[in-house]
């Protein structure tokens, strides 16, 4: 790589919507950025279908979501992104004006400041039998896997109920199991969750107060075993695919060994100004923490981009 190509003004590290919103506003202000991304897919968003509080659109895809935001990205602000994978990050307060080592498997790129958009993993779900064949943490939309099947849902938030919608018509039988006594998703989620219940253009069974014990087969899936929390009582549910769906944990590892703030719950700690404890370091997006969600953390990528320009702007640092 060579060396002036890889110096920038502003490394976003994660290319899902906080990451290509930060790029889109650094760029708007003339800065040179780029965006590594570690992933051929640009985050979460191409894994979601029902985005009904999208301001402006309805029921969009996400992929078709993501991939007009990627070619906006890149038609319209010529936002650069590297697919590589960060493994490190080192800050260098003498190095004056490149602060930031960044430690790609690919290379190194250095910069003066630093805007991380590393986004959230699914929670793993500990049980034996996850590795299945059939079980899933990344259903795919498009894909024909699920059709007349009997499809088990692990956990019931809006994600979850998400797909037992989408698998409505596909599905030959889908079972939600969730270990609280009431799904904790939004009223929303919940109607929708009723109405296909009501109309039975799928079975949905809801198992509140049960937990997963482990998923069985011999190469693929073929039963969940689970337990109800209050009668202790076991038993086992046909499953041709499992998807799980139990919440998320925030990308936060490399702004922890930069030296980042992170609280209790794994999320970089910033301000109002998406600015983290470190100066020059910004955090947008899930990793971020508060909510999971897409507009919040398009929100915050542009109020990270715009406070990283005015950050450099000041010439403070
Ligand atoms: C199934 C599902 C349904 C959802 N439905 C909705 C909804 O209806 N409405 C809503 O508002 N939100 C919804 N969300 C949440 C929303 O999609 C996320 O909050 C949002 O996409 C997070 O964006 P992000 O850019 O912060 O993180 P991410 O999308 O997670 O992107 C982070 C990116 O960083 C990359 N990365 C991480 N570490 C490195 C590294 N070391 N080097 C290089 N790259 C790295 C990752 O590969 C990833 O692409 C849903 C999420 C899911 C999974």
């Amino acid at each position: 790589m060579n060396e002036e190509s890889n110096r920038k003004d502003v490394i976003i590290v994660g290319g899902g919507i906080a990451g290509l919103t930060a790029a889109m506003h650094t760029s708007l202000m003339s800065l040179n950025s780029v965006i590594i991304e570690k992933s051929p897919y640009m985050g979460q968003i191409p894994e979601s279908i029902l985005r009904k509080n999208y301001p402006g659109l309805r029921n969009i895809k996400g992929g078709d979501l993501a991939r007009d935001i990627e070619a906006q990205a890149k038609r319209d602000f010529s936002v650069d992104i590297k697919r590589e994978e960060v493994i490190d990050v080192v800050m260098d307060r003498t190095a004056i004006p490149y602060r930031f080592l960044v430690k790609t498997d690919y290379g190194h790129y250095l910069s003066k400041a630093l805007i991380l958009a590393t986004g959230s993993r699914p929670r793993h779900l500990n049980v034996e039998g996850t590795s299945l064949d059939g079980a899933t943490y990344h259903p795919v939309y498009d894909s024909q896997e699920f059709n007349g099947k009997d499809v088990v849902i692990v956990g019931a938030r809006d994600p979850s109920i998400q797909f037992a919608c989408w698998l409505r018509g596909k599905a030959r039988s889908v079972t939600l199991v969730e270990e609280a006594g009431t799904p904790p998703a939004s009223p929303m989620s919940l109607n929708d969750l009723n109405d296909i219940m009501k109309k039975r253009a799928v079975p949905v069974k809801l198992f509140t107060k049960h937990t997963v014990e482990a998923l069985r087969g011999s190469e693929r899936v073929e039963k969940v075993a689970v337990r109800n929390i209050e009668t202790g009582e076991k038993s086992e549910i046909p499953a041709g695919a499992v998807i799980i769906s139990i919440g998320r944990i925030p990308n936060s590892k490399l702004a922890e060994k930069l030296g980042c703030e992170i609280d209790k719950n794994g999320f970089v700690v910033v301000n109002r100004e998406q600015k983290t404890a470190l100066d020059g370091v910004f955090a947008a997006g899930d990793v971020a923490g508060i909510v999971f969600n897409a507009i919040k953390s398009a929100g915050e990528g542009c109020v990270a981009g715009l406070k990283a320009a005015e950050y450099l702007k000041t010439g403070l640092w």
